[in-house]
Formats: C-alpha cells, sequence, structure tokens
C-alpha cells in the first residue's frame, strides 16, 4: 500500500501531523499499539490515555473535594456528609479518556486518515512494516507483518517513565505516573520520588484526597528549570499545602514488606533515613520510546539518550523521514509536539510553517498553579543582558478574592535597552489560562509598554499581568510603592 504520508504514533504529535495533512489533501495512514483499558484501540497516546487529561481530571476533581472543608465554609456553604468514592471517580475520570480518545478517532474519520492499529517500523527509506495488533483479549502482534511505502514518514512513538534501580515497580505498591493515576483507595501515606511535575502534579491530588505525601527530590534546587523566585515561592506555598517536599534526597534501597513499601534516602549531609508507605509513586522523568522503532539499516542516527536526532524543522538523518513530540530534543509537552507536527506537515506541502521554541508555555496545574514561557530571570542574567522586572502580587486583584485564591504574583522581565519581553512567569490563580496572553504577547515581539496600554476587562486575573508590565515601566497602579 502506498501512501503520501505514514505517520507512528497517535499522541498529540501524530495525530495533529495526520489530521492537518489530511486537511491538505495527503494521502494519510497513523499507526498506533495503544490499547485502552477497554481492550479497544484508543488513540491519543501518552497525554490523552495517561497523561494530560486524566491527571487534570484528578486535579479538578481533588481540588473540588478539598475546598468542600477548607474553602467553600468561609462562604458561608457548608457541605455535610462528604463522602469520597474513589471507584466513581476512577469511573468518571475513564468516561472522559474515553470521550477524547473517540474524539480523535471520530477526526480521523471525519478526515479521511487511515487509522491502524499495530506497531510500525521504519525499515528503510520511507518504508514502514507494520504489524498488526490484535485488539482481544490477548492483545498479541501474532498477524502478520504488512509493509506500506509512502512518500513521507513522520516518527511520533513519544516516550515512556524512566525506570528507578533502587525501586523497581511492584504490582500495585511501587508504581509509575499511570499507575498513581488508577489507585484504588487514597494511601494513607504516600511516597514520591521526584519533586517534578509528575510528582507534584500527582502528589497534589492524592494529598487533597487524603493522603500524607512525602516528596523526595534528589536536586538541593527546588524546580531547577523555574524562575528562582517562582520556585521558592513554590515551595512555600507547597509545604504550607502540606507535602512535605524534602530536597537533596538520595534513593539508596527499597523494598516491599507485608503490603508496605520501605524505602532508605541519602540526605545532602550523608545522614541516612528509611520511610515505611502505603504507596509509592515512581516520577524522576521519562525516555524516548525509539527502541526497535527502526532497523539499523534504516540509517536513523539516534542519540544516546534515545532522542531521534533532528534539525530545526524536525527532519531526521534520513531524507523524507521526519520525528516529532517527545521522541526529539526540546521540552516534553503536549502542545510542542502538536505544534512540530503540524509544522512538518505544512513544510512538506510547500509552506513556511515554524515552531517557536521561545515561546513554548510551560504550565504547573497544582495549587497554586505555575505557568510561564521565555526566559527565567536568572537565565537573562547568565547571558548578561541588562533587563527589567515588574512584579504583581494577586493579593492586590480584586477577582483573585472573589476567588478564594489571591496567593503568588504575575513577573514580566523585559530587556533594559529594548523593552522586549524576554519572560513571563506566574504562580497563582488562573495561571494556566492568563499565561496564554503572554505567549501571544511575546510572540508578536511586544515591548512591556505594549502589554501596559493593552487595555484588560475589569474585574479580571488577567489585570494582573497588566500590572505586571506597568511594574516594569515603574508604575503600577494599585501597589502602595510605584517608582515612576
Ligand atoms: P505520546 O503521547 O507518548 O504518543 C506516542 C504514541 O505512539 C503512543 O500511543 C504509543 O503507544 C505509540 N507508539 C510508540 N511506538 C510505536 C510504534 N512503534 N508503532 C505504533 N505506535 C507506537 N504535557 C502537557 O503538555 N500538559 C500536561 O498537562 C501534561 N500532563 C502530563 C501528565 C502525565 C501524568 C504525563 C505522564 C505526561 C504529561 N504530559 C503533559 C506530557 C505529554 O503527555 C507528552 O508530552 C505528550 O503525550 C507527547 O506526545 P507524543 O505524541 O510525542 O507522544
Ligand atoms: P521532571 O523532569 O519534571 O521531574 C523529575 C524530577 O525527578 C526532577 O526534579 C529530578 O531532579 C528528580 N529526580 C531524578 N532522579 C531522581 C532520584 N533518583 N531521586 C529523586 N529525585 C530524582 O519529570 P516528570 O515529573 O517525571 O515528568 C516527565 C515529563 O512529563 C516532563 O518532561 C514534563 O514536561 C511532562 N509533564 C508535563 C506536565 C505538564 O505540562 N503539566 C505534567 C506532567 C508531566
Amino acid at each position: 500500500m502506498n501512501y503520501d504520508l505514514i505517520v507512528i504514533g497517535a499522541g498529540p504529535a501524530g495525530y495533529a501531523a495526520a489530521i492537518r495533512a489530511a486537511q491538505l489533501g495527503m494521502k494519510v495512514a497513523c499507526m498506533d499499539d495503544w490499547i485502552g483499558s477497554d481492550g479497544a484501540p484508543a488513540l491519543g497516546g501518552t497525554c490523552l490515555n495517561v497523561g494530560c487529561i486524566p491527571s487534570k481530571v484528578l486535579l479538578e476533581v481533588s481540588q473540588t473535594y478539598s475546598n468542600l472543608s477548607t474553602l467553600y465554609p468561609g462562604w458561608g456553604i457548608a457541605a455535610r456528609d462528604v463522602a469520597l468514592d474513589i471507584a466513581a471517580m476512577m469511573a468518571h475520570k475513564q468516561r472522559i479518556v474515553t470521550r477524547m480518545t473517540q474524539g480523535i478517532a471520530a477526526l480521523f474519520r471525519a478526515n479521511g486518515v487511515h487509522s491502524l492499529c499495530g506497531r510500525g517500523r521504519l525499515i528503510a527509506n520511507r518504508a514502514v512494516e507494520f504489524t498488526p495488533r490484535n485488539a482481544s483479549a490477548d492483545q498479541s502482534f501474532d498477524q502478520k507483518p504488512q509493509i506500506f511505502h509512502a512518500e513521507h514518514v513522520i516518527l511520533a512513538a513519544g516516550s515512556k517513565p524512566v525506570e528507578l534501580a533502587v525501586a523497581p515497580l511492584h504490582e500495585n505498591l511501587i508504581v509509575d505516573s499511570s499507575g498513581a493515576l488508577a489507585f484504588d483507595a487514597v494511601p494513607a501515606r504516600l511516597g514520591v520520588i521526584g519533586g517534578g511535575v509528575i510528582g507534584l502534579e500527582l502528589g497534589s491530588v492524592w494529598r487533597r484526597l487524603g493522603a500524607q505525601v512525602v516528596v523526595l527530590e534528589a536536586q538541593k534546587d527546588f524546580l531547577s528549570a523555574c524562575d528562582r523566585q517562582i520556585a521558592r515561592e513554590a515551595l512555600r506555598q507547597f509545604r504550607a499545602e502540606g507535602l512535605d517536599i524534602r530536597l537533596g534526597a538520595r534513593v539508596t534501597h527499597s523494598a516491599v514488606k507485608q503490603g508496605k513499601v520501605e524505602l532508605g534516602y541519602q540526605d545532602d549531609d550523608g545522614s541516612e533515613h528509611v520511610e515505611m508507605f502505603d504507596r509509592l509513586i515512581v516520577a524522576v522523568g521519562r525516555e524516548p520510546s525509539s527502541d526497535g522503532l527502526c532497523v539499523r539499516e534504516a540509517g536513523l542516527l539516534i542519540d544516546e539518550w534515545g532522542f531521534v536526532h533532528v534539525d530545526a524543522y524536525c527532519l531526521s538523518s534520513v531524507p523524507g523521514v521526519y520525528a516529532v513530540g517527545d521522541l526529539v530534543r526540546g521540552p516534553m509537552l503536549a502542545h510542542k509536539g502538536a505544534q512540530e507536527g503540524v509544522m512538518v506537515v505544512e513544510r512538506i506541502a510547500g509552506q513556511n510553517a515554524r515552531v517557536n521554541y521561545d515561546t513554548i508555555p510551560s504550565i504547573i496545574y497544582t495549587q497554586p498553579e505555575i505557568a510561564s514561557v521565555g526566559a527565567t530571570e536568572q537565565a537573562i542574567e547568565a547571558e548578561g543582558i541588562a533587563y527589567q522586572v515588574g512584579v504583581f502580587p494577586f493579593a492586590a486583584n480584586a477577582r483573585a478574592h472573589a476567588q478564594g485564591d489571591a496567593s503568588g504574583f504575575v513577573k514580566v522581565i523585559a530587556d533594559a535597552a529594548t523593552d522586549r519581553v524576554l519572560g513571563v512567569h506566574m504562580i497563582g490563580p488562573g495561571s494556566s489560562e492568563l499565561i496564554a496572553s503572554a505567549v501571544l504577547a511575546m510572540e508578536f515581539g511586544a515591548s512591556s509598554e505594549d502589554i501596559s496600554l493593552t487595555m484588560f476587562a475589569h474585574p479580571t486575573l488577567s489585570e494582573a499581568l497588566h500590572e505586571a508590565a506597568l511594574a516594569v515601566q515603574g508604575h503600577a497602579l494599585h501597589v502602595a510603592k510605584a517608582k515612576k
């Protein structure tokens, strides 16, 4: 069978590429080997099945549950006999996942993308071996492989959790992020190895539902990729919220004993500690799923960490073969992968598409939410660029108070010479939505003055971004001491 384009992987990077290619008139096949919990093929990859979507459902549910006891009584809403039904919560999560994955299947049908359930492997220039997967009880790959040819191939195989030799996964006791999205009960005491995005989001879910949560992070710096001012505030607030975050903790051993997990770790000062947990989540990063994705003869360059080597336009070392998403360099984020997939097919179609890697938004969906785009203050300083900073606290934003959370702040960093916005970082209510305005501003090369001259509706959280930009200019309105 011949196609214009074969896509291997139907996560956000692969499915976006396949749909856009079909829109552009290409004959497209998309191969994906994911089988959902109901035994049927499920498109959408990690993001829809065990990543972005289910984690956000549980964050939403657990925040509502927590609000019932912590926030709403102060608003005059007293809820009695509040009960947690974990099975119903998980069924709710699964319904949303199924709705989303079936939505991708419907989009494939509507656009004429050939959806193939099974494993793809690049065997030569633009030739792909496809092994169908039985979507039956055994879910095996025992059918005869078929060979397909295409003008172009996009590899979008995504990533998988990094395993830790000192804490191997163990049934439902020591789990990765997928296991942590499917606990059947709230663990009384939950350990989390890794204080990164997954550790914080899933640690927050189970803490809000009643678990005592200990997060063990190897680095001394908390959220080392974040702006330092934001990371300091985040650590303070997470600890105040009840997450027991221990930095500089090096895990030395683990053992399952009588249905519990014993975990040993060493402090920064060398002292040894042993903790007992009911469940343990290992969340120490993800690695590309490039194993077995191509035969050696295909000539695909894969680096020592397993990332497929690509140029700025996601072209691999093999002509006509591209790689996108978690499989290649850059942050492992769904929107980054989707944008790359769309860029590749638009360039194949002769358009001048590109991805602006300087304006990829990054969000941690905790309480408080953390969001950023562009460079951090420490990175700008390290480059020796003269800059100005404007910070505005949500404590001076009326809408934040109305919503019951006025913690955190918005920070805008601008070039001192040109006033061009170099980075925007925020922690506090609504940050996950608010950051889009900052991305848009930076994409259009805005100065902090451009933002400060823009009208923002009142009363909205977005006024905090406006005020932070005014603060760069030295005349924020709702602060006691403005500079100019
Ligand atoms: P994937 O989504 O991993 O999809 C790859 C697909 O290819 C999979 O279906 C896989 O089975 C299939 N595949 C692999 N090899 C083959 C093969 N040889 N043949 C056929 N099929 C194959 N990112 C965000 O931006 N926002 C979030 O809120 C967010 N939350 C997350 C929460 C969790 C718990 C996790 C684990 C991740 C989260 N991420 C989030 C990261 C996000 O899920 C990934 O960045 C994104 O899914 C990557 O997309 P992708 O298309 O590159 O790969
Ligand atoms: P991460 O890189 O965000 O965090 C991993 C953390 O584990 C790091 O802080 C690291 O220092 C720590 N660590 C590593 N080895 C350790 C060890 N032996 N002991 C203790 N700590 C150790 O990775 P993650 O949280 O696993 O997430 C994986 C990817 O998924 C990330 O790249 C992220 O972008 C993506 N993701 C994104 C979102 C989102 O956008 N909201 C949510 C979840 C996941």
